[in-house]
């Protein structure tokens, strides 16, 4: 993965248009606000749950150690990435995980669900980047954290995890696991949208039950 700042200033500069600078604006004040659980930030549930404390006195008292992250998470930095509007017949975004690059058409520019949607995608990419058990903290994490507030979670992550449905969403829009799912449901109830908004291919239909 490249951690490269470079690129992405001079674009910002010099080429992008205002559109584009509007977008990458929104990116940045919703990536900071929602996401700083998939960047294991301090305060976040995932930080909470990988937090690490030592005792030199035998137990009596413990202090919190410092807990090293991948890189990619440690110094993780929007400005890694690309942006581009084009106009786009058959979808209204992706993410490109070769050009680490999202790609929205221009009548979703302004549309925080599917910015959402895309920077989920985005942020697995930088989970990948690092040791598998990253990916399984968040997944926990983010169940504990749902099954309280989402009816029936299991029967829908059941669902959603079935090979034949998976295989489905995979030929239309790329992988969508039971991750994804998750952290667009939390962002549902946060946003305050009907659940499956975040996740779009029709959900909110199909979870309003
Ligand atoms: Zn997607």
């Amino acid at each position: 993965m490249e951690k490269n700042s470079e690129r992405f200033f001079e674009w910002y500069t010099k080429e992008a248009s205002a559109q584009e600078r509007i977008f990458v604006d929104s990116v940045m004040s919703l990536g900071n606000e929602y996401f700083g659980d998939m960047r294991f930030e301090a305060g976040s549930i995932t930080s909470d749950f990988i937090a690490c404390q030592s005792s030199i006195d035998g137990g009596k008292t413990w202090i919190a150690d410092e807990v090293s992250l991948p890189d990619a998470l440690q110094y993780f930095s929007y400005d890694w990435f690309s942006y581009r509007i084009e106009k786009m017949e058959a979808k209204c975004a992706y993410f490109d995980w070769l050009k680490q690059e999202i790609v929205i058409s221009p009548e979703y520019a302004n549309d925080d669900a599917t910015i959402l949607h895309e920077l989920i995608h985005l942020h697995e990419f930088v989970i990948h980047d690092g040791p598998w058990f990253f990916h399984d903290a968040l997944l926990w994490c983010l169940y504990r954290d749902l099954r309280g507030k989402v009816e029936n979670l299991d029967t829908k992550i059941e669902e959603h995890g079935h090979i034949l449905n998976e295989t489905e969403l995979q030929s239309q829009g790329g992988t969508h696991d039971i991750l994804f799912l998750l952290k667009s449901f939390d962002l549902d109830l946060r946003k305050g949208y009907p659940l499956g908004t975040v996740f779009g291919y029709g959900r909110t239909e199909y979870f309003a039950d």
